[in-house]
């Protein structure tokens, strides 16, 4: 969870504004589910807790998509004579004796049933009589679900599952679906939750064409859900299912749909030739202390020839951390200048937009490019002077945040919007800015190397540049991995460094899910950090303030810190190059994405630098070999190829750690090619029914506001 999620930014809300009404046939599925029947203001916020995103409530549809992970067969009903041990079974059974304990005797209550080939003994700690007596009311037949085990020689089942009465069996779910939960919300409660939310579907239209729903031989997309929740067999819930492939399918449709409607957008819409002269590229070139690598100036020729074209370009420019990229981007940015025209560029934090705006100031000074830098803490007389300046032309180039994309912020003529380290963004962030200017190019960039089939899947079909090599004179990273036991050599080592004046980033661990724990984690370690470093210790968090965060940032790029422990707020982009040492704690819990991200933020300097990956033993298999992997190479598209062959496309896809927004019912690695079907799909449509017109054209536009990617929809409107 990010500090940001629990207050929606003035700006999200700015932008949600202008996003078109979601049809109120929908209503119902984004309602609270607080208010669900049965929910009560405990359960409420659980499910709050369980299931709500970005910090709001947990709505109908979150319910719907909470999907069970797993299940409990109760369908098999043997003889307790054939029941086997330590499985789930049902028995038939006659109730035919009861043995209360003594009385204020601590033993337990046992009952004893029989079916005619043998008996079992129930059994019950700190029972209830009174509802073990009505319960099970001597003689009565009872149905009995749970685990036997034999004690002493003889069946008995402690505390069973399921005991019911004829009318009780008749209701129970042979196969019952377990979902992912959180302490004190039952199965039961989630169930009937489930229950509740299956109830308030409303009638849907079919929104695939026939051929895919043959492919996927599939039910509607209710009757897919009801499968999903009350599943017939335990396969019912796995991701091959037809259920579940229907309910990917769809997911995948809804994402695919929205890029191609995107793409269209900006292919669609008349660009304008935006490349100048050449004369600031040549001064800023000549003013720079070292030479463009050879990816590099391939990039530039590639971006250029976009800009040359009067179709808009919407292009990917990827490459490592320190590959040059931002480079490469100013570059760009000057071509659009030099035209006469503006730029942007867009950061996906506040850290990183002033850093951005410090190392362009440098390099763009010898072309007198007039820079900016505009982010959500900018208000009154100097927000309202960037604005102007904006609006007036006076100035050629601004970086900031999201800020960028309120309503009040109008270039003059906007050229060229960079995005840096995009999969942060949303596909209508993207859009808006795109949105600031009708003929604006569009260049993305992004620091994790992502194989093709995946910058599909989350970009739609763009062009891409990628940057291999690393700038001259850059020396390896030296990755040793060392187990936390020897914590002290380590300690020992930085002593030395630190009285050598070397600076150090320390990153604390991942916790999965919680980020207040990843929280108290890292100021652990600060604290015991403080106690051998003293005031050298610096501390940095998701949950500061964001002048905090600059403060510790700035101590740390001053060197007045040297030891900077981070949760991975750290991970995307910040440069500070003086710094020579990355600790990552707990390495065995991080992806490989995201230690090749982490391990670059050193090795930026002229210094020689090294990563210890500290890690707790054992190591698991796969943990071994993503930290071999490490050790091996630093070459992020290799990397970034090995994680896809050691995890699967999508395990690579799927998990907070690749960074990617997930899927919530696609199932990448099981749905790979409903991908491509989904992607075949969406295109035919924008061909053949761009504007989502009809019957077909209405149902399209149901898919899209229910997996809440309506925005698209708002580009119909205009270009
Ligand atoms: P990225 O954005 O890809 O992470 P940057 O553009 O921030 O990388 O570049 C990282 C560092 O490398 C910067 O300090 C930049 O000045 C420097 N740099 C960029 N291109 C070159 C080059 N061709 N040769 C040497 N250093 C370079
Ligand atoms: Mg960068």
């Amino acid at each position: 969870m990010s500090s940001s999620r629990n207050k929606p930014s003035a700006l999200a809300r700015n932008h949600k504004q202008r996003l078109p009404m979601r049809p109120f046939l929908l209503n119902p599925l984004f309602a609270a589910a607080a208010n669900l029947p049965g929910i009560g203001p405990k359960n409420a916020k659980l499910l709050d807790w369980l299931l709500a995103r970005d910090g709001a409530e947990a709505r109908v549809v979150d319910l719907l998509f909470h999907l069970p992970f797993t299940t409990i067969d109760r369908r098999n009903r043997p003889k307790i004579a054939e029941a086997p041990l330590d499985t789930i079974v049902t028995l038939e059974a006659r109730v035919a004796e009861h043995r209360p304990p003594p009385p204020r005797s601590k033993a337990p209550y046992k009952v004893l049933v029989e079916d005619g080939t043998g008996d079992v003994l129930l059994v019950f700690f700190l029972a209830n009589p009174q509802w073990i007596e009505r319960s099970l009311p001597l003689g009565a037949t009872r149905w009995i679900s749970g685990k036997l085990e034999l004690w002493d020689g003889h069946r008995q089942m402690v505390h069973p599952d399921r005991v019911l009465d004829a009318e009780g069996f008749a209701k129970m779910a042979p196969v019952e679906p377990v979902y992912p939960s959180t302490e004190g919300l039952f199965q039961r409660t989630l169930g009937k939750a489930v229950d509740a939310a299956l109830a308030r579907i409303p009638a849907l239209p079919e929104w695939h064409d026939a051929q895919s729903l043959a492919i996927v031989a599939g039910p509607s997309f209710a009757e897919a859900l009801r499968d999903v929740h009350h599943p017939k067999t335990p396969e019912s819930i796995a991701p091959e299912a037809p259920s579940r492939k229907r309910l990917g399918l769809d997911e995948l449709l809804a994402s695919q749909l929205a890029l191609a409607l995107m793409r269209s957008k900006i292919k669609r819409a008349p660009g304008r030739a935006s490349l100048g002269d050449g004369t600031l590229r040549q001064k800023i070139a000549a003013a720079l202390p070292f030479a463009l690598t050879v990816s590099q100036k391939t990039a530039m020729e590639e971006i250029n020839t976009d800009l040359g074209t009067p179709t808009r370009m919407l292009r990917l420019l990827q490459g490592d951390v320190g590959s040059g990229k931002t480079l490469v981007a100013l570059f760009a940015m000057a071509a659009v200048v030099e035209a006469g025209r503006q730029a942007a560029l867009m950061a996906p934090t506040e850290i990183l937009a002033r850093q951005h705006h410090q190392t362009l100031t440098k390099f763009a000074e010898a072309a007198d490019l007039r820079l900016a830098l505009l982010t959500g803490r900018d208000k009154g007389a100097g927000r309202d002077k960037i604005l102007a300046g904006l609006a007036d032309d006076s100035i050629d180039v601004v970086i900031g945040t999201h800020a960028l994309f309120q309503e009040s912020v109008v270039f003059r003529d906007l050229g060229l919007a960079v995005v840096d380290e995009q999969h942060r963004f949303g596909v209508h962030q993207r859009l808006a800015l795109g949105d600031k200017s009708e003929a604006a190019d569009i260049l993305v960039m992004t620091a994790t190397p992502i194989p093709r089939t995946l910058v599909l899947t989350y970009f739609g079909d763009m062009d891409v540049s990628n940057l291999r090599e690393k700038p001259a004179g850059r020396q390896p990273i030296e990755t040793r991995a060392l187990p936390l036991e020897r914590l002290d050599e380590l300690i020992a080592r930085l002593t030395r460094a630190l009285g050598q004046g070397a600076r150090a980033f320390w990153v604390c661990p991942l916790v999965e899910e919680s980020e207040a724990l990843d929280v108290a984690a890292a100021q652990e370690r600060f604290a015991q950090l403080q106690q051998i470093f003293g005031g050298k210790v610096g501390l940095v968090h998701g949950k500061m303030k964001s002048r905090d965060k600059d403060a510790a940032m700035d101590a740390f790029a001053k060197g007045s810190t040297q030891i900077l422990v981070a949760t991975t707020v750290i991970e995307v982009g910040v440069d500070v190059p003086q710094a020579t040492i990355m600790v990552i704690e707990h390495a065995e819990r991080f992806g490989l994405a995201q230690l090749h991200q982490l391990r670059g933020r050193v090795g930026r300097g002229g210094g020689k630098s090294s990563c210890l990956l500290l890690y707790k033993a054992p190591l698991s298999e796969s943990a071994k070999a993503r930290i071999a992997i490490m050790r091996e190479t630093e070459d992020g598209f290799k990397i970034a190829e090995e994680d896809l062959r050691l995890r699967g496309e999508g395990e690579v896809l799927g998990t907070k750690q690749s960074g990617l927004p997930g899927f919530r019912l696609a199932d990448l690695s099981a749905h790979g090619p409903l991908l491509t079907l989904a992607r075949n799909e969406a295109r035919t449509i924008v061909e053949e029914n761009p504007r989502l017109e009809g019957a077909r054209g209405e149902a399209l536009r149901l898919l899209l506001n229910i997996f809440e990617r309506g925005e698209a929809i708002r580009l119909l409107g205009a270009g």
